[in-house]
């Protein structure tokens, strides 16, 4: 069968990488994909919100099951498209797509199916925002209701940096459309967690845990970014706190959008905090995590490939996914200046001897061909993914193969898997 990718990031490169293992396929695609895609499958010229042009490219190639990373085409319809045509796709069509496209739209699912989450309202004018920030004080979160690439979350420290936030987005100034709309809630303490789990509108299979690193720098400072690294397991995601997420989390809400009329397909990724044994949703996403797709991909043992497809038909009743007990790290390596502005073009180095280090993947995100070898071309570069017998042994083995890659300004995080490792 033939397999077509929709992405251009590390996820994208972790999911062919998974994907061209499987004795089911007989070719990968990715469109666009980046460098490091390139090397073992083939890329195609089309843009991830270019519909028609990835359904005529699908149809006349006849690809057997399209998988797609990113929000962007889930949210632009494209599964529905791909379903009208008759063709298999993995992934949430778009009204169902929504609880990550409009955060109100997912806050109003959680508290209609009692999903725990933070208390909040939903403002659209700054007055009566402002009234509700005043009434509750700080510290209190401010989000713009649409897709913000990570950047439309404010965590109030004080209630003045709440209600600038508030104007900001409700101006339009700060995110356009997206910020139409704000959802002010309630601070949360506790420790992060990413459970994602794979669904036919049913039956629900979940992933393994895994935990992302989101600040720019160590000790979680610094502001917030598309992700600096990723671990699996996670060990704050106790078997009691398991089942609390699969219960009251993803039961619950898959029910839910069911009962909603937008049965959910796909995969379902909630970001949890998680305080002692109480276990609160914080947003949901209707994609694979990056980083977390890379040490998940990484340590599962089953062949995915039948799990997407079954999910695709709409039956994945019967199916399990297996694990490798071994753990696994992210490390992302970024540009300087990432998450603001960065340079684009500095040559990597060191990434053939890194090819030659045992249980070690580096995944391309952001990168160029440079004649034979690679550039930086993203804020997100590389995702240095190993496995290894504890999180100490993975955490060694993926600094291990980051200390031989380089390049001018490469900034990354040094403490990725550490909190695990505290636990
Ligand atoms: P992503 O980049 O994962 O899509 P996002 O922009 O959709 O993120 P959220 O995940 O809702 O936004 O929030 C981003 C981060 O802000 C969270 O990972 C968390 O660290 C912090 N955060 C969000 N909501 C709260 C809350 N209620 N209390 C404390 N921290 C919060």
């Amino acid at each position: 069968m033939k397999i077509l990718v929709i992405g251009s990031g590390g996820r994208e490169h972790a999911l062919v990488w998974k994907i061209s293992q499987s004795p089911l396929v007989t070719k990968v695609y990715c469109a666009p994909g980046n460098p490091g895609i390139g090397q073992i499958a083939e890329n195609v010229a089309l843009k991830v919100d270019d519909l028609p042009g990835l359904l005529s490219f699908a149809q006349k190639e006849e690809i057997g099951l399209t998988v797609v990373g990113p929000e962007l085409p889930l949210s632009l319809g494209i599964v529905d498209l791909f379903e009208e045509y008759g063709l298999k796709i993995f992934g949430a069509r778009r009204n169902a797509a929504l609880i990550e496209a409009s955060k109100a739209f997912s806050k109003d699912i959680m508290k209609k199916y009692q999903v725990p989450t933070a208390f909040y309202e939903v403002f659209s004018e700054v007055e009566p925002a402002i009234a509700y920030i005043e009434k509750h004080g700080a510290p209190i979160v401010v989000k713009a209701d649409g897709l913000a690439a990570g950047k439309g979350v404010i965590v109030a420290q004080t209630k003045d940096e709440a209600i600038v936030a508030v104007r900001d987005m409700l101006s339009g100034n700060a995110f356009g459309d997206a910020g139409s709309r704000v959802v002010i809630e309630e601070f949360l303490r506790g420790e992060e967690a990413s459970f994602l789990a794979i669904t036919d509108g049913k039956n629900i299979i979940p992933l393994a845990s895994a935990q992302d690193h989101k600040a720019v720098f160590d000790d979680d400072k610094g502001p917030n970014t598309g992700g600096m690294g990723a671990y699996s397991p996670a060990p704050v995601v106790t078997p009691a706190i398991h089942e609390k997420a699969m219960t009251e989390v993803m039961r619950r809400t898959i029910d839910g959008m069911a009962a909603e009329g937008r049965p959910y397909r796909g995969v379902l990724y909630a970001g949890l905090m998680i305080d002692g044994d109480s276990v609160k949703t914080l947003e949901f996403n209707a994609r694979f995590g990056d980083p977390e797709c890379q040490p998940l991909l990484m340590r599962m043992k089953s062949d995915i490939v039948p799990v997407l497809l079954a999910v695709a038909n709409g039956d994945i009743s019967g199916f399990t996914l297996e694990w490798h007990d071994q753990a696994a790290v992210c490390v992302v390596m970024a540009a300087k200046g990432y998450p603001g502005d960065y340079p684009k073009g500095d040559l990597i180095s060191g990434l053939d001897l890194a090819a030659t280090m045992p249980h070690l993947m580096v995944f391309h995100a952001g990168t160029s061909s440079a004649g034979t070898s690679f550039a930086t071309n993203g804020g997100r570069v590389l995702g240095v993914t190993a496995l290894g017998d504890t999180v100490k042994d993975a955490i060694d083995r993926a600094y291990a193969g980051v200390s031989v890659i380089g390049w001018d300004g490469v900034h990354f995080r040094r403490d990725i898997g550490s909190k695990a490792l505290g636990r």
